[in-house]
């Protein structure tokens, strides 16, 4: 079954972004991942629908960096992170892993690519305690390699649990006797026993709850960042891809819609499904001539237009703020109280310039955007308040 498809029709009929394969394309690659496609399900008479789940993925990954693959549910996430891993192999183009090919034309199978690994439940082996799932980690259980008997394995455990910042008393606790944080940091001791240069880690956060997660996500990226691991941390979440990486790139139809750090891509998405998807934004119509754009938030910048006229100008609602006094005016419909903030629904004066309506700029006011505040006694339901817009809009062309 294929899941439903999240993006918008619209966005098809624009022509598609130009993508880079990295931020830094000059930097030492670590993993370079070319046109990789995966389809499952079979062909031809007698096979079931197929799925393409990978239609031509590009990513440059630098050594010791750290990016997140950001995308909604059933996008492809985990099967691209299987691909790298060695679990699947792609059905065409090439994945290398230190200028080696390691699937493509030549095939690496996954004990020898020297990655580790951390799924989703982080799937702690439950007969085994916390020190025997780590020392599973060290040689699939062996008692061989490196770490040869009993002290020098009790010793590589206890150093591996320091690295999570849990004392050694835990080597003896069961995985049901750990917090869910602590089991996702027990994974990671786990997967960094055998010292990984690369770590996929796929949604390990995402069972925990809000304030466990963003505790858990930094203790996680001090650990691979002092080890200097080459990270790929897959997620749905926005907020955790924008603060965990350096590098974001964000999937969407099978293919990798944006990639940039993360001030870039929330800042200037590539277009507006890409910008609905990494946070809120206010987009209204307007009229773009040179670098302003006219709308119902009167004249706003746009760095770097790639069209003129009728356009939709994406801002960020923290762009927009309450003046004590200015042209621009709306009146509060309503508000969500979050607490630190207030969510604030305001419809946009008619006629914002106080002239008559120019039939070529779109946007007459009246439109319903949603800002936020911190001060809630701002939001009574019928307030007029002006309005002022800070920084830069993105501009979208409009599909005719
Ligand atoms: P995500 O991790 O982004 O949620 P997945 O990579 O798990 O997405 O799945 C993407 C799509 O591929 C889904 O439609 C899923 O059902 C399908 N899929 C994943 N693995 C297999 C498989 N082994 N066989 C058939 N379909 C699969
Ligand atoms: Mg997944």
């Amino acid at each position: 079954m294929t899941e439903q498809s999240p993006t918008p029709n619209y966005a098809s009929r624009l022509p598609e972004p130009r993508v880079a394969r990295s931020i830094a394309d000059t930097a030492d690659h670590h993993l370079e991942i070319e046109e990789v496609t995966k389809t499952f399900g079979r062909r031809g008479p007698g096979g079931g629908g197929v799925n393409e789940v990978l239609k031509g993925i590009n990513l440059h990954v630098a050594r010791g960096g750290t990016t997140a693959i950001v995308g909604p549910s059933g996008s492809g996430k985990t099967t691209l992170l299987r691909l790298i891993a060695g679990f699947e192999s792609p059905d065409s183009g090439r994945i290398e892993l230190d200028g080696e090919t390691v699937a493509g034309d030549a095939w690496v199978p996954a004990h020898r690519r020297n990655i580790g690994y951390v799924a989703q439940d982080g799937a702690l082996f439950p007969h085994l305690s916390v020190g025997q799932n780590i020392a599973f980690g060290l040689d699939g259980g062996r008692l061989g390699g490196k770490y040869r008997g009993r002290k020098a394995i009790a010793t590589r455990v206890e150093e591996l649990l320091e690295m999570v910042a849990l004392d050694g008393s835990y080597a003896k606790r069961r995985p049901h006797e750990l917090s869910g944080g602590q089991q996702q940091r027990i994974a990671l001791a786990r997967a960094m026993a055998r010292e990984p240069e690369v770590m996929l880690l796929d949604e390990p956060f995402s069972a925990l709850d809000a304030g466990l997660r963003v505790a858990t996500r930094r203790a996680v990226a001090k650990v691979l960042a002092k080890a200097g691991v080459t990270t790929i941390l897959v997620t749905h979440d926005q907020a955790e891809a924008l603060s965990f990486a350096d590098q974001v790139a964000v999937m969407r139809g099978g293919k990798l819609a944006q990639i940039g750090n993360p001030f870039v891509v929330y800042t200037r998405p590539a277009d507006r499904a890409t910008a609905e998807f990494l946070g809120d934004a206010v987009i209204l119509d307007a009229w773009l001539e040179g670098s302003l754009a006219m709308c119902s938030l009167g004249p706003i910048p746009v760095r770097h237009p790639t069209t003129q006229g009728h356009v939709q100008i994406m801002l960020r609602p923290e762009q927009i703020r309450i003046a004590s006094e200015g042209t621009i005016h709306g009146t509060v419909l309503d508000w969500d109280y979050f607490g630190p903030e207030s969510s604030v629904r305001i419809k946009l004066a008619e006629r914002p310039y106080g002239q008559p309506l120019d039939p070529h700029i779109p946007g007459g006011g009246g439109e319903v955007i949603t800002i936020r505040h911190w001060n809630a006694a701002m939001a009574r339901r019928g307030m007029d308040l002006a309005l002022k817009v800070i920084g830069e809009g993105v501009a979208f062309p409009v599909a005719e």
